[in-house]
């Protein structure tokens, strides 16, 4: 009998943390829908959230252990590693190990990782993927408060009269909170939205003043709107007197920071820049909304802390509906700054002062606790190039992509000694390096906690039986610890008691000293954890409140609140007439990080099918580009192959290029291999958002579309871009191949069995069509053409392999009516997959509101997401029926 239950979980992906119900029957996650009872998303899911239940599933995971590619047992897998490791520490001692974690983590795995490496191994070089996201906002709050602790909560939205949104495109990175945002301005008419980007974004849906910055010039804004406010006797003296120390020094820096000089540096009009300031000045409850616009760049603490001295001389600060958000870009980047995952950090909020150390060596009876700070990531990766590092261990996250200078780090891990990676996908980028590979079990199938944006601690559930032999991370680094002789403190029993510990340290010894304690959540009884329901620190036992700061009191040796004295910089690289473009990277709407688990669900590269750098008009006319060609993109440090984007959102001689493609998808498109290795000095945060490159046309002789059941070899083709079709049937490639290359060769050498096909050619085009199939079944279609828009449709290319096609005959599939439908362009509702071209038509049929569109094709009825670009397809059809992008 079918064995159907509920679950309630959270979901796997951005800093929002929503609740999930998960409804699994009979080992398989069959529906996926928002928890009306989660204070995060209260019942909302965006299209990444819902698709979930396609993401899962055997195909494609890592089963089994892996030693030099050969599978192995779980005991030979533990016993291996942990020996590698003893040796190397026991031959170059404990700094020779590094690790690499992830905000996929789970908190209970980030602090066993952070345990044995800086407290038993002795290793300092742990850092993390979250250094890449956040950790500019983590030294702003520490400078200012003493604490890395977000002063806001998610209901702070509901009730701000102005929200400024800086360095985040919330529409696409947070759509569930951007929701939220859109919901507050339509219950309160008077509230405000700016948004300060160089890029018209989504977000942009809502803005009452779009502030096009540019690029990087944050700073300046900030440090002339405190400026601006000190002026215009706008400041709070008596908060200022009472609560804090250093705004006479911080005023000062800002002294020649006059609206004139900002606008200039910041290439902003006078006026919009005026608004801004006036609003900001003459509104209470204002929110500063920010994320890896900001903190992505070589003075991305200063920025935070120039955001925060703003909000600390108005004292906006500890009160409901202001306050300088920062939001994580990670489902558990506050769980990993909660356990101490940042190389600077030592464990449980604590830094490495010698007292920490000694509290820390105590608490885990250990005397190997690593005395001071380790690397961080561009360092880390450094350090394995130079033959510093030995051995590394890489959880949950791909460097080999993610990093700047990827090229480097790919390198660098080819040539290391001793690669282990636990994952739980058997092909990424950096499985590819590795010596030794660990299954670990994915989102659905472990159990623990996560931390949101709102320092929300939610539980993840385990909905399903692991494939093959994966196994909890947690489990695994205590088994190897264990192994390696530490086996009293890593005997855990369960997930619940790692939990218990970890709260029980950012209890020990605190005496009020960190904010980050949630020990009275240390003795939990196994129902306790299972039945445990989200909870915000700090918690309510302890503090008596959740709403931090409210009585003007930090967390520095003075208990006041410190303005942080910054100067106003632009970038450390400029465009140059060798590299006349600024690269910014970032994130799409339906995809998320890697593409390791979203690019499983097909509908999710519906959207956006192929690596792109977006660039407008007068740029792509300058360099003779059109829409949907092929362009090499590089820089000082690598290239990439990608295709153009026309998208008059983007200002001249700038390009955005999303970081999700790797060599998985893509045949040339990470994009981080562009990117320079420089960080901020204080943050070691990588400056990802201002990259210095060159674009180049590549004249492509054919196009090419090909679904296949098998992975093909695309070795020969000058370009590729590669997606998954629904329910493991198989993949769609889009392609550029030499005018000589010989279709034929390539089906003989493509499957082991012999295939027939029908073919149709017109010589005149290049236009070539082949329908390839064994006696049983269609194994293989190819579509190639000289003129890419005369290619098949993506939708139909996709239902080739369906049943409904099996009545057709292979002939129709070559020149029938369906194969000559006009392409109907990319999805802009992933929900019910409704095309650009079916939105325009409606529009121009007198659907041309949101809620009529709604009725007519249920586009944007369900997550949201797509609603601004339907905004912005109904705004350019009543305009001038000029139909632009979002990129
Ligand atoms: Fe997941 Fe979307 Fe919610 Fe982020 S906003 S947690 S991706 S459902």
């Amino acid at each position: 009998m079918a064995n159907t239950c509920k679950t309630k979980t959270t979901c796997p992906y951005c800093g929002v943390g929503c609740g999930i119900e998960a409804t699994v029957k009979d080992n398989r996650l069959i529906a996926v829908t928002g928890d009306a009872s989660h204070p995060a998303n209260l019942g909302k899911l965006c299209v990444k959230g819902t698709a979930l239940n396609e993401t899962m599933g055997e195909h494609g995971r890592l089963l089994a252990p892996q030693i030099e590619g050969v599978e192995v047992n779980w005991p030979t897998a533990i016993k291996t590693v942990a020996a590698k490791l003893n040796a190397i520490r026991n031959q170059h001692g404990p700094a020779a190990i590094g690790f690499y974690l992830s905000g996929q983590l789970l908190t209970e795995d980030y602090y066993v990782a952070n345990k044995l490496a800086k407290g038993f191994i002795g290793t300092g070089n742990v850092d993390t993927n979250s250094r890449l996201c956040m950790s500019s906002a983590v030294a702003g709050y520490k400078r200012a408060f003493g604490s890395d602790a977000v002063p806001c909560n998610y209901e702070d939205i509901d009730h701000c009269d102005l929200l400024i949104i800086t360095g985040s495109n919330a529409a696409w990175t947070h759509p569930v909170l951007y929701q939220r945002m859109v919901a507050a301005k339509n219950n309160n008419p008077n509230m405000k939205v700016v948004v300060i980007d160089p890029r018209r974004t989504a977000s942009c849906d809502i803005a009452d003043l779009h502030l096009s910055l540019a690029p990087g010039s944050d700073s300046y804004l900030f440090n002339g709107l405190l400026n601006y406010l000190s002026v215009n006797k706008k400041i709070d003296r008596d908060y200022i007197n009472a609560h804090t120390e250093g705004f006479d020094e911080a005023i000062s820096a800002t002294d020649e920071l006059n609206v004139e000089t900002v606008a200039r540096n910041s290439q902003l009009n006078i006026d919009d820049l005026s608004t801004f300031y006036k609003w900001y000045a003459d509104t209470e409850k204002t929110i500063t909304f920010y994320s890896m616009g900001i903190n992505q760049s070589a003075t991305g603490t200063d920025k935070c802390n120039a955001i925060i001295n703003c909000h600390l001389a108005t004292g906006r600060i500890g009160k409901l509906g202001a306050g300088p958000f920062s939001i994580t870009g990670q489902p558990n980047a506050m769980g990993g700054r909660e356990v101490g995952g940042l190389a600077n950090m030592l464990a449980a909020h604590m830094d490495y002062s010698v007292e920490n150390v000694d509290l820390v060596s105590q608490f885990w009876q250990s005397d190997n606790v690593s005395q001071q700070p380790g690397l961080k990531a561009i360092d880390l990766f450094d350090a394995v190039a130079s033959g510093e590092i030995k051995a590394i261990w890489i959880m949950g996250t791909n460097p080999v992509v993610s990093m700047p200078n990827a090229d480097k780090v790919k390198v660098a891990l080819e040539n290391c000694d001793t690669v282990i990676v636990s994952d739980c996908i058997e092909h990424t980028d950096t499985t590819a390096t590795a010596n030794i590979l660990l299954p670990a079990t994915g989102w659905g199938e472990k159990s623990g906690t996560v931390t949101n944006s709102e320092r929300c601690i939610s539980r993840q559930r385990t909905l399903l039986t692991a494939p093959g032999t994966a196994k909890d991370d947690w489990w695994i680094i205590s088994q190897v610890a264990q192994q390696m002789g530490f086996v009293e403190a890593f005997s855990y029993q369960s997930v619940r008691e790692v939990f218990n510990e970890h709260a029980a340290l950012s209890g020990y010894h605190n005496n009020g000293n960190r904010l980050f304690n949630i020990s009275a959540l240390s003795d939990l009884t196994d129902d306790d954890y299972e039945n445990f329901e989200p909870q915000q620190w700090p918690l309510a036992e302890s503090r008596n409140k959740t709403r931090l700061f409210a009585d003007g009191i930090f967390n520095t040796d003075s208990g006041k609140g410190q303005f942080v004295s910054t100067v106003a910089q632009l970038p450390k690289q400029e465009s140059s007439s060798q590299y006349p473009f600024i690269l910014n990277t970032g994130r799409m709407r339906d995809q998320w990080h890697t593409m390791t688990r979203t690019a499983r669900a097909a509908r999710l590269l519906d959207h956006t099918e192929q690596p792109f750098a977006a660039l407008n008009t007068a740029s792509a006319k300058k360099y003779n580009i059109e829409q949907n060609d092929l362009i090499s993109v590089s820089s000082e440090y690598g290239k990439i192959d990608v295709i153009a984007r026309i998208d008059d959102n983007m200002a001249t001689s700038e390009l955005f290029i999303p970081i999700h493609w790797n060599q998985q998808y893509a045949s040339n498109g990470r994009v981080d291999s562009l990117v320079a290795p420089i960080a901020d000095a204080i943050s070691g945060q990588p400056e990802f958002k201002a990259t210095p490159v060159l674009l180049e046309k590549i004249t492509v002789p054919r196009w090419a579309s090909i679904v296949s059941h098998k992975k093909i070899d695309c070795s020969q083709f000058i370009y590729w871009s590669c997606s998954h079709l629904a329910d493991n049937q198989g993949y769609l490639f889009q392609a550029a191949v030499d005018e000589l290359f010989s279709w034929q060769d390539f089906i003989a050498t493509s499957s082991n069995d012999s295939l027939a096909y029908e073919h149709f050619a017109n010589p005149t085009k290049l236009d070539e069509r082949f329908i390839c199939y064994t006696e049983k079944n269609l194994e293989l279609a190819i579509y190639s053409h000289s003129e890419q828009q005369q290619l098949p449709q993506r939708n139909w290319l996709q239902s080739l392999f369906q049943k409904s096609l099996l009545g057709t005959s292979y002939w129709s599939m070559l020149t029938g009516d369906e194969y000559s439908q006009k392409n109907s362009g990319r999805n802009i509702c992933s929900c019910f997959k409704v095309s650009e071209e079916k939105i325009i038509n409606a529009i121009y049929n007198g659907a041309d509101s949101l809620p009529q569109l709604g009725i007519e094709l249920k586009c944007g009825t369900n997550c949201g997401s797509c609603i601004p670009e339907l905004n912005q397809l109904i705004a350019r059809c009543s305009l001038n029926g000029k139909l632009l992008n979002w990129a």
